[in-house]
């Protein structure tokens, strides 16, 4: 099961310049992840334990997941990515053994990032009463805890978790120690949405296009929302018989993803 259960990456290709919008949590996360990887002496010296774990908080599609390779990526560590309701649903009965595996698999392949997303699938507070399902999400919870708490904070396996639904996390993981460090990651600002849409159409052939104005348009839009309506827009043009993009393009591509949007919100439960 190991396979499909983890993704592991040996050498993300993704550096902090593909990541548009975040500087503040990119200045956070280096400082958190990055320098007790590569400078663990500072640490030492002067005396502190660098945190084990980061939480990333915030909308889905906002580029958590971007960071978390990024960091990998910066630090020449390798990348371990498993994914918190896959781990209780998929695998019945095995999310406690995969845990135990992936930390395992992070020791031997250190410097190592081991990436969990979704984390609120198996760390959310306990409910009243505990059926078959619950008891196996908190048996996989117990081990989580009983991995990170086990390993050393100044050690080169750093956790980086993420969720959407920070309001229902169990306390238990944010103690010290655990996930002590909470990082937002907001739906991007205007200005946000300007760079993320420079990143993504850095190598397309555009003729007359606004950015800036796709960027003031795009309000509510998410860095993968952006990133899709670029594709889009390029599919347009392909459709068209066209070997560059235009603003047009753009303009059809933005209605498209906005409506596929609305869909999915009134899909929802
Ligand atoms: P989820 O919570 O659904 O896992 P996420 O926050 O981890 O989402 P990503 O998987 O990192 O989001 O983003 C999906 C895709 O959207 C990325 O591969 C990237 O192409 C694009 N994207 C998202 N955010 C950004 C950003 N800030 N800058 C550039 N591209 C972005």
């Amino acid at each position: 099961y190991r396979a499909m259960a983890m993704e592991v990456d040996e050498r993300p290709n993704i550096s902090f310049s593909d990541i548009g919008g975040l500087e503040e949590q990119i200045k956070e996360v280096k400082e958190v992840v990055e320098l007790p990887l590569t400078h663990p002496e500072l640490f030492e010296k002067v005396g502190i334990e660098p945190p084990k774990g980061v939480l990333l908080y915030g909308p889905p599609g906002t580029g958590k997941t971007l960071l978390a390779k990024a960091v990998a990526h910066e630090t020449n560590a390798s990348f371990i990515k498993i994914v918190g309701s896959e781990l209780v649903k998929k695998f019945i009965g095995e999310g406690a053994k995969l845990v135990k595996d992936v930390f395992k698999l992070a020791k031997e392949k250190a410097p190592c990032i081991i990436f969990i997303d979704e984390i609120d699938a198996v760390a959310s507070r306990r409910t009243e009463s505990l059926t078959g399902g619950d008891r196996e999400v908190q048996r996989t919870l117990m081990q989580l805890l009983a991995e990170m708490d086990g390993f050393e904070s100044k050690g080169d396996v750093k956790i980086i978790a993420a969720t959407n639904r920070p309001d229902i996390l169990d306390p238990a993981i944010l103690r010290p120690g655990r996930f002590d460090r909470i990082i937002e990651v907001p739906a991007p600002s205007e200005e946000g949405r300007l760079e993320i849409l420079k990143i993504h159409t850095k190598n397309m052939n555009l003729k007359h296009v606004d950015l800036k104005k796709i960027a003031k348009m795009t309000e509510g839009c998410v860095g993968a929302d952006l990133k899709a309506i670029c594709t889009e827009a390029g599919m347009f043009a392909i459709r068209d018989g066209r070997e560059y993009v235009t603003m047009d393009d753009f303009l059809a591509a933005i209605e498209k993803v906005w409506a596929k949007k609305r869909d999915n919100k009134t899909d929802r439960p």
